[in-house]
């Protein structure tokens, strides 16, 4: 059976896999099931395509996951971006950083679905799935109504906010005391403030947040940002708190340079000042994120910086963001939740394989695996994020950026963030 059951169809029978949600992670690994040869069952709480809060930049673990199962199809038409623009206390500086793929998550997220429908994966959408005690799972549709799906493996991938582990207080999350919040809008663009936004990917740096910037392939601007949650709060509202970030890191305060940039600006390669260009490069988010609050597309994330210290027991396995992330200032989070689904399908195969007593024993070795895959890169990411709360340390790496990229460059390869640092490069109007 492919395709799309029936709550019906789904509560029928065993079914060799479950996978709750259908982000990178649950894609992936319903796709390495699929691939295998299992009978699987891939369900979300909501109906696909759908957006979220997401800074739309696939980087090479990801690409490399996709590519593993033969997916890189589904990035069809996204754009390749080498660049970030680091924006921090009225300066701006360009960096090289690894290509990375743009994409919207609708895109992203639907076209792997489909293909791992084309596998043989089954889909069923808008239904709201809870692990029992004895590891069934009770799915529950908007209507109220519910069966209870049984399988030999149950994947978890339903992201920060998923509760479909709430049953099972033994595996509870833990959230971080200081995490930020993530907001984000995929905002229609016109012309002059695509151009602004221009090829790369800007991320603005300020002390209550960061913003991350770039045009998607359909023409709109994904807005990405990860904020305190006492600045939104004091801010009243995320919009607001976005422009507050922007207004900060453009020294702008309703449209104007403030006078303390100025005699300190840094020429770009039209031979303009840096400070004009982020005071239209300020002028055109602003107007973005308001327009993204009239038409009511800005979302928001729970806490971001969490962990699991259970990610797997019995025939239960955690994968993705549900077993644990941290800030998402280096953009990995959906190349850890591919290569995670890739690798915990694939150890799912395996599981299915044996016996019931194998079972457990095969999917013991899941904490092992989704350490070694991510725990490095997530340890490093979280001493980047940790930097991203000090402006005045990305301030001065800005000005080092601008002043020497060679020395600079030592220091950013050593963060992992970018490969080499570069003269700033955009154009000014
Ligand atoms: C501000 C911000 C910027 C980011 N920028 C980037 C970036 O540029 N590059 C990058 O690689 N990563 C980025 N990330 C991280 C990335 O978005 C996540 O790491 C990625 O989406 C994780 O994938 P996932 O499959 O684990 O979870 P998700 O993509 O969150 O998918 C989980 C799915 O589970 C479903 N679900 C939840 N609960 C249930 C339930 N009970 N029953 C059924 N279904 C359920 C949800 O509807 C959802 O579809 C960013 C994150 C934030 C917050």
């Amino acid at each position: 059976m492919s395709g799309h059951v029936s709550m019906q169809q789904a509560g029928a029978g065993v079914w060799d896999a479950l996978v709750i949600g259908a982000g990178p992670a649950g894609g992936a690994a319903a796709t390495r099931l699929a691939q295998g040869g299992a009978r699987v069952l891939l369900v979300d709480r909501v109906a696909l395509p759908r957006g979220k809060v997401c800074g739309c930049c696939l980087g090479p673990m990801g690409v490399g996951a996709l590519r593993a199962f033969g997916a890189e199809g589904v990035l069809a038409g996204a754009r390749d971006v080498r660049d970030v623009m680091l924006v921090c206390g009225g300066r701006g500086a360009g960096l090289a950083m690894p290509p990375m793929a743009v994409i919207g998550r609708e895109a992203l997220d639907a076209r792997l679905v489909e293909f791992a429908q084309g596998a043989g994966a089954s889909v069923l959408w808008s239904v709201s799935a809870r692990v029992e005690a004895d590891d069934t799972v009770t799915l529950t549709d908007a209507d109220g109504s519910s069966v209870r799906a049984r399988a030999r493996v149950v994947l978890v991938c339903d992201g920060l906010a998923g509760a479909s582990l709430r049953e099972r207080p033994a595996m509870a999350a833990r959230v971080s005391s200081d995490s930020r919040i993530g907001v984000g809008a995929a905002v229609e663009a016109g012309a002059r403030e695509l151009d602004l936004v221009g090829e790369g990917l800007m991320m603005l740096v300020a002390r209550g947040g960061y913003l991350g910037v770039v045009a998607l392939p359909d023409g709109r601007v994904d807005l990405a940002a990860a904020l305190d949650a006492e600045v939104v709060r004091r801010a009243g509202g995320t919009a607001a708190a976005v422009q507050r970030v922007i207004e900060e890191c453009c020294l702008v305060d309703g449209g104007a340079v403030r006078t303390r940039v100025k005699g300190s600006l840094v020429s770009d390669d039209s031979g303009g000042k840096n400070g004009e260009f982020l005071v239209l490069l300020a002028r055109a988010l602003l107007a973005l994120v308001e327009r993204g609050a009239e038409r009511k597309v800005w979302r928001g994330t729970a806490a971001l910086t969490r962990s699991r210290a259970v990610v797997q027991c019995g025939r239960l396995v955690v994968v993705g963001d549900s077993a644990g992330y941290v800030e998402p200032f280096t953009g990995e989070g959906m190349g850890w939740a591919l290569a995670g689904g890739a690798a915990a399908g694939g150890l799912a195969l395996r599981a299915i394989g044996s016996d019931d007593a194998g079972v457990e024993r095969v999917l013991g070795a899941w904490p092992g695996e989704l350490a070694a895959l991510v725990g490095r890169r997530r340890g490093k990411c979280g001493v980047v994020a940790s930097l991203a709360r000090r402006p005045r340390v990305v301030s001065a790496l800005v000005r080092v950026a601008a002043w020497s990229p060679g020395v600079s460059s030592s220091l950013i390869t050593g963060l992992g963030l970018a490969a080499r640092m570069r003269e700033p490069h955009w154009s000014a109007a």
